[in-house]
């Protein structure tokens, strides 16, 4: 069986042996020397200047939604997953969509504009399938009308603009390590900010507002990453440029063989430096995909409609019509693209999308 992606895993024995030091200290949690030293190295590797590792990708929105006391209305993108949207609303702010670019599947800096009220506090972007945002414009926007920024970069692990890593931009910006992503600790994230007054709000929020052990600085939960988890992604770190590359090979392969001027693909931002983290493919139809789509189901081969709802056709998040979303949505397949997928598979997956189109 193919699935649309598989967790990346290194020799039992290195993450066993990571593992040891954990137990050997019987320290399982509470930032213990595993957590820091992930931390340390991913700032160290993608020139960071602030980072906190999260349980996970979603709570770091929540906690910076609260770290910014936005209020009222934020504008986000129909074309994302749904943790982007509902933590605006957990966060009992109201998400306002803005549709996206057809061919970067990022939100529309124009759109943006368009929706902004008196009531409006911020935008939280996702940099779609690892593809960054236009920053620069979002940026000015945002400057233009006094806003927030967060962006929802949960795919963007590894990936830089201008040189620089894509997690230095906007206010905050958050990460998730989840199973299914590009890097991962089996569940997991992080949390970015380089202003370092925002920085320690953040950190303070993600850890029951502690100031010390007796002390309190304010409002907050737990969003710590456990020892077991940082294992993990101390297993898998030394891997990823070697994850990269194959993917990007594998990418390439599908690529080249299937851009026969009917199908889309993502058009990815000048001047950044992508991860290759997802091989989504637009279909010039719905009915298209759903046979391409039984047909690879039928070789067991399980590609994902991702992301599929928009967001805005969501019954309790109230949008508006999203034409452009919508449409993308509708007609997007993400093909199977993972370290150890075999050159004869992404062949295989190749020739039966040529033969049902
Ligand atoms: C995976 C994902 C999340 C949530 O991350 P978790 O680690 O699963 O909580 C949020 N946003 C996007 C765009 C995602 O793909």
């Amino acid at each position: 069986m193919i699935n649309v992606t598989k967790s990346f895993l290194p020799n039992q024995s290195e993450y066993n042996a990571i593992l040891k030091r954990s137990w050997d200290r019987a320290w399982l949690t509470n930032r213990g020397v595993l957590v820091k030293e992930l931390e340390q190295k991913i700032k160290d590797k993608f020139n960071i200047t602030n980072i906190i590792a999260t349980t996970n990708g979603t709570l770091p929105l929540q906690i910076a939604i609260k770290a910014l006391q936005l209020k009222g209305e934020i504008i986000t993108t129909p074309f994302s997953y749904i943790a982007t949207a509902s933590s605006i609303v957990w966060e009992s702010c109201t998400p306002v969509f803005a549709d996206i670019e057809a061919d970067s599947f990022n939100i529309n800096p124009l759109e943006i504009e368009a929706k902004i009220t008196e009531k409006t506090s911020a935008i939280i972007a996702t940099h779609v399938f690892g593809n960054p945002c236009n920053v620069e414009a979002i940026q000015s926007i945002a400057d233009k009308y006094n806003l927030k920024v967060i962006y929802d970069a949960a795919h963007t692990f590894g990936v830089s603009y201008k040189g620089k890593s894509i997690f230095e931009f906007g206010d905050v910006s958050t990460c998730s390590f989840h199973a299914t992503k590009i890097f991962h600790t089996g569940e997991g994230g992080a949390l970015f900010a380089n202003n370092d007054e925002l920085h320690e709000t953040l950190y303070s929020h993600h850890n029951f507002g502690h100031d010390g052990p007796e002390k309190f600085k304010g409002l907050g939960l737990n969003a710590k990453m456990s020892e077991l988890q940082a294992a993990m992604g101390l297993a898998v770190f030394p891997y990823f440029e070697k994850i990269k590359e194959q993917r990007e090979s594998l990418y390439k392969m599908y690529f080249n063989a299937l851009d026969n001027g009917k199908l889309q693909f993502q058009k990815i931002l000048e001047n950044s430096e992508y991860n290759y983290a997802y091989f989504p493919l637009v279909f010039e139809s719905e009915s298209q995909l759903e046979k391409v789509k039984t047909a690879l189901n039928s070789q067991q081969i399980f590609p994902r409609r991702y992301f599929y709802p928009s967001l805005n056709t969501i019954e309790y998040l109230k949008g508006e019509p999203m034409p452009v979303s919508e449409s993308i949505a509708k007609r997007i397949l993400c093909l199977p693209l993972y370290y150890d997928l075999a050159k004869e598979d992404v062949s295989r997956i190749i020739k039966i999308v040529k033969a049902n189109l």
